[in-house]
């Protein structure tokens, strides 16, 4: 079991360094994306997680196939083993847009057990990254997705959700269905 660190973590606050594209194929980069992937898997409720999530102060984030499940269907979050979707790496990920309609979504996090609020985020975002082979790419997305975007690059900046939520409250975890990242 990988331990994933909670709030008061310092790595939590810290701004994340880039990783060089020529250090991506690396066996200890490659290390970092198992390991934040096993993280993330070992998580009922997880649908994506960054590296400072696990410790490891670098811009990556991992977002579960689960997360691409649960766009085509709203409810139901599909058990780890279930999806049918793969896990898509960002590496030095950079929003390069954000639409200028927002909404208070609810939002949790796997590093700040078990609190749950609201946070104004933008309904539809645009990101640039390398994938794990070291191969740039574009993705833009609306809903859950480009919430998830914004959520794991903010863990980049050293920002969690609770920084900028309205309506926090404590719920325990048995009540929890809701997917966190
Ligand atoms: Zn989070």
């Amino acid at each position: 079991m990988i331990s994933i660190v909670q709030r008061d973590d310092p790595v939590l606050r810290e701004h994340a360094a880039d990783v060089p594209p020529a250090h991506i194929p690396t066996p200890q980069i490659q290390k970092i994306i198992r390991d934040m992937k096993t993280a993330l898997h070992e998580q009922d409720d997880g649908v994506a997680i960054a590296a400072p999530q696990i410790g490891v102060p670098l811009r990556i984030f991992v977002v579960s196939g689960r997360a691409f499940d649960l766009e085509e269907d709203e409810d139901e979050l599909p058990a780890p083993g279930e999806t049918k979707h793969h896990d898509l790496v960002f590496i030095n990920p950079v929003i390069t847009r954000l639409s200028k309609k927002r909404r208070w979504l609810p939002e949790g996090c796997l590093s700040v057990r078990w609190l749950y609020g609201k946070v104004l985020r933008s309904e539809k975002a645009t990101v640039r990254a390398y994938d794990e082979t070291g191969k740039s790419f574009t993705r833009g997305a609306s809903g859950l997705l480009a919430q998830i975007f914004q959520h794991e690059t903010d863990h980049l900046d050293g920002v969690l959700f609770t920084d900028k939520a309205r309506d926090v409250e404590h719920l325990e975890p048995e009540r929890i269905k809701k997917a966190r990242g």
